[in-house]
C-alpha cells in the first residue's frame, strides 16, 4: 500500500499536481534532437536538470545517452548563460565532434531570458562553430506543456536550422512520427516501403536508441536522420504527421514556409488509425495496398475476432501522452472494452474533446482530464475500479495498491523491456498491444480461479 493515503474523496486542486503524468519539455527536446544523426544535444541550464533528462532517456532505452549542458552556476543564473554556452559550444565541437549540436533551454535559462538566436550568433562571429557545422534551437520552458511539447518544439527547431526549398519538389513524402519508440519508427518506415512511399523520416532515434552492441563504443550511432534529409524537406511532396501534440507543428511550419502541403493523422495505434495512415500512404502512392499489408490486417482482425470475449465489457483506466491516448482508446472501443478514466499531464482542451467524441457511447459515465495527474487518475478509480490499467512504470504504485492487471505502454517505462524493439504502431503493433493485453487478463484469470474453474483452454 505505497500510496495507502490517496483519499477516496475528490477535491478540486488547482495549484498542487500529485504524481505529474508527464515529464519535462528537454527530455523530448533531448530524445528528438537524437534522431539526428551525429547530433550532440545540449541543456542550457544547470547540470542538474541535464543529469535528470540523460539518466531518464537512459533508464527508458538501457543506452547511453550523452549530451552537454552550460553547468549554471550562482553568477550565470543571475547574469545569464551566454559565456557558458558560447564556451559549451567551442568545447563539445572540438572534442566530441558532432555535425549538430542541439540546443534546448530548461526552466533557469527561459526564466532569466537568455536570447538563444542571439548567443548562436556571437559563437559564429567568434568563429566557435567549425565550417559545415551546425547548432540548432529549442526554446523548452518546462513550466509549460510536457515533454511532448518539447519533442515538437525541437522538431520545429531541426527544421528551423535545416529546412530549405531549392525550387524543385523531390517527391519524397515528409514523416514526423511523434514522440514513439524507434521501434516503431522501424515500423512506420517499413509499412512506407511496404507501400511505395519514399520518404524523409524526421527525428528517427532507430538505430540510435536501440543500436547493436558492437563492441566498441559509438558517440554516434549509424542511425537518426541526416542534415542532407532535413534540407530536402523543404523541397518535399508532402508532410504527414502522425500525432497533433508531437508533431502537428514542425507539419505546419513546412506548409506556411515552404508551401509542402501537411496531413495531420492520429499516431497509427490500432486497427483503424492504422488503416486510415496506410491509406494516406496508398492515396499518395497512387497504388492499391500491397498484399503483405493486407495479410497482416486480416491477421490483427482474424486475433480480434478470436478474443473478442475476453476484451468485451471490460473498463479499462489510461494515463499518458495524448497523441498515444487519442489512438489507443480507440483501440480498447474497437476491441469492445470501455476506457472510463484517462488522464494526460499534457495540456490541450482539444485531447478531452477527442476523448469524449471516441467513448461517447459507453455505457458508464468516462473520465477524462488533459493537464491532469495520476493521484486524480487513482481517486477515480477508488470510486469506479477497472479491469485493466495503461501506462508508464510509474503506474505500477496504483496498480499494486488497487490490485489491478497493469500493462506499460508510453514514456517513461523503467522496469520493462522490450518497447525499443517491438513496435506498438501498426497492424504488428495493434498485435502485440493485444498480446499484452490478453497476458495481463488471463494471469490474472488464472490466479483468482478456484481449482474446479482453473481453465487450460482460453
Ligand atoms: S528545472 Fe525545469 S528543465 Fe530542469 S529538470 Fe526541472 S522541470 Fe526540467
Amino acid at each position: 500500500m505505497l500510496l495507502r493515503h490517496t483519499p477516496i474523496e475528490i477535491k478540486e486542486r488547482s495549484a498542487l499536481t500529485i504524481n505529474p503524468a508527464k515529464t519535462c519539455q528537454p527530455i523530448g527536446a533531448m530524445y528528438a534532437a537524437l534522431g539526428i544523426h551525429g547530433c550532440l544535444p545540449h541543456s542550457h541550464g544547470s547540470q542538474g536538470c541535464c543529469a535528470y533528462h540523460r539518466s531518464a532517456l537512459t533508464r527508458h532505452y538501457k543506452e547511453p545517452i550523452s549530451a552537454g549542458t552550460s553547468s549554471f552556476t550562482e553568477g550565470s543564473s543571475v547574469f545569464g548563460g551566454q559565456a557558458n554556452l558560447v564556451s559549451a559550444i567551442e568545447t563539445m565541437f572540438t572534442v566530441y565532434e558532432p555535425d549538430v549540436i542541439a540546443v534546448h533551454t530548461t526552466c533557469l535559462s527561459e526564466t532569466i531570458g537568455d536570447d538563444l538566436v542571439q548567443i548562436r550568433r556571437k559563437a559564429e562571429d567568434e568563429g566557435k562553430i567549425p565550417p559545415g557545422k551546425h547548432v540548432i534551437l529549442a526554446n523548452t520552458p518546462s513550466y509549460v506543456g510536457s515533454h511532448v511539447t518539447g519533442f515538437s518544439n525541437m522538431v520545429v527547431g531541426m527544421l528551423k536550422g535545416f529546412a530549405a526549398s531549392s525550387g524543385k519538389k523531390n517527391g519524397k513524402i515528409n514523416i514526423i512520427p511523434g514522440f514513439v519508440e524507434p521501434s516503431d519508427m522501424t515500423e512506420i518506415k517499413r509499412l512506407c516501403s511496404e507501400i511505395g512511399v519514399p520518404t524523409i523520416m524526421f527525428p528517427d532515434t532507430s538505430g540510435v536508441v536501440n543500436a547493436p552492441m558492437t563492441g566498441e563504443f559509438q558517440m554516434y550511432p549509424k542511425g537518426g536522420v541526416t542534415v542532407e534529409e532535413l534540407i530536402a524537406s523543404g523541397d518535399a511532396k508532402g508532410t504527414l504527421a502522425l500525432g497533433e501534440w508531437a508533431s502537428a507543428e514542425g507539419a505546419r511550419f513546412l506548409d506556411a514556409t515552404f508551401k509542402v502541403p501537411c496531413k495531420i493523422l492520429d499516431l497509427p495505434i490500432g486497427l483503424e488509425a492504422t488503416d486510415r495512415f496506410v491509406d494516406a500512404l496508398r492515396t499518395i502512392a497512387g497504388v492499391s495496398v500491397p498484399d503483405s499489408v493486407n495479410l497482416q490486417r486480416g491477421q490483427l482482425v482474424d486475433v480480434i475476432a478470436d478474443y473478442e470475449q475476453y476484451f468485451h465489457g471490460k473498463k479499462v483506466a489510461l494515463a499518458g501522452d495524448p497523441d498515444q491516448l487519442i489512438s489507443l482508446v480507440e483501440f480498447l472501443v474497437a476491441l469492445g472494452m470501455h476506457p472510463v478514466h484517462i488522464v494526460t499531464g499534457t495540456p490541450g482542451t482539444r485531447f478531452e474533446t477527442r476523448i469524449k467524441e471516441l467513448t461517447k457511447d459507453s455505457p458508464y459515465p468516462v473520465n477524462v482530464k488533459a493537464a491532469g495527474d495520476m493521484f486524480h487518475l487513482h481517486q477515480w478509480i477508488k470510486n469506479e475500479p477497472v479491469d485493466l490499467l495503461i501506462g508508464n512504470t510509474y503506474l505500477k504504485y496504483v496498480a499494486r495498491d488497487e490490485d489491478i492487471p497493469f500493462i506499460r505502454h508510453g514514456f517513461p517505462i523503467y522496469d520493462r523491456m522490450g518497447h525499443s524493439y517491438f513496435p506498438s504502431v501498426g497492424y504488428t503493433g495493434a498485435l502485440r498491444l493485444i498480446e499484452k493485453i490478453l497476458g495481463v487478463l488471463f494471469d490474472r484469470a488464472d490466479r483468482d480461479a478456484t481449482e474446479t474453474k482453473f481453465e487450460l483452454v482460453f
